[in-house]
């Protein structure tokens, strides 16, 4: 399926950094510092750093760019709860919410990466006057590279086609992952998902249909409980 003509807008390198971000809130342990740099180190707007023998590094693979390994993994655990709280507020809908998400997300910004855009670009039209001066960020943080795709995220208007998949999953858990919305998937993360989902939708529906005629008929309403979910 081709994807949305609204992700075509957006300058690739965009995108592929709010993927790489909803794949960092998607990650189901982070077992490793190493982990989460790599998810990110090789990307254009990362900041590169020249060494003494000439060659350029990403700034996210030198050590005194990290985080001190003593701290372990705790630091990312807490920026993934973090991210996951700003996504829930600007999938919920509500005004105050999505107000309460750009304020992080401005607040944060201004804090980590402020002062750190480069002239990426100029752009002129010769007919008319008009000019136009692209900023290539330049992210020199795990957390610049956190914070700066959520607000491309609202830049690009696509703040309202972020998804959480519903899916209850063998386990009980629920799935929870955070993806874009497209035509093949738009309530579930992935197609065993999507057709797990919907079996469960409409289940729901039927149990649901299934009180309310009770219910018309004065009947008490059948208890479904939790029984199993898995198939
Ligand atoms: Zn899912």
């Amino acid at each position: 399926m081709a994807p949305l003509v609204i992700y075509k807008r957006i300058p690739p390198d965009d995108y592929d950094l709010i993927q790489r971000l909803l794949k960092f809130v998607n990650l189901g342990q982070i077992e490793w510092q190493n982990q989460v740099y790599k998810l990110f180190q090789d990307h254009p707007y990362v900041m590169k750093v020249s060494l003494e023998d000439g060659k350029t590094v990403s700034c996210l693979m030198l050590p005194h760019w990290q985080i001190r390994p003593e701290d372990g993994v705790q630091p990312f655990v807490n920026d993934q709860a973090e991210i996951r709280r700003v996504l829930t507020l600007v999938i919920s809908r509500k005004r105050s919410d999505l107000t309460d998400a750009t304020r992080l997300i401005s607040d944060k910004l201004g804090e980590k990466i402020k002062g750190n855009y480069r002239p990426g670009m100029v752009r002129t039209t010769a007919r008319r006057a008009d000019m136009t001066v692209l900023f290539q960020p330049v992210l020199d943080g795990v957390e610049a590279c956190l914070w700066y795709p959520l607000f491309l995220i609202f830049q690009h208007g696509i703040d309202k086609l972020i998804r959480r998949c519903g899916v209850t999953l063998r386990s009980g858990i629920f799935c929870g992952k955070f993806f874009l919305y497209t035509p093949t998937f738009r309530k579930y993360c992935n197609t065993r998902h999507t057709e797990l989902g919907y079996k469960q939708l409409r289940r729901r529906t039927f149990e649901q249909w299934i009180n309310k005629q009770r219910d018309a008929l004065g009947r008490k309403p059948i208890k479904w409980g939790s029984r199993s979910r898995s198939k």
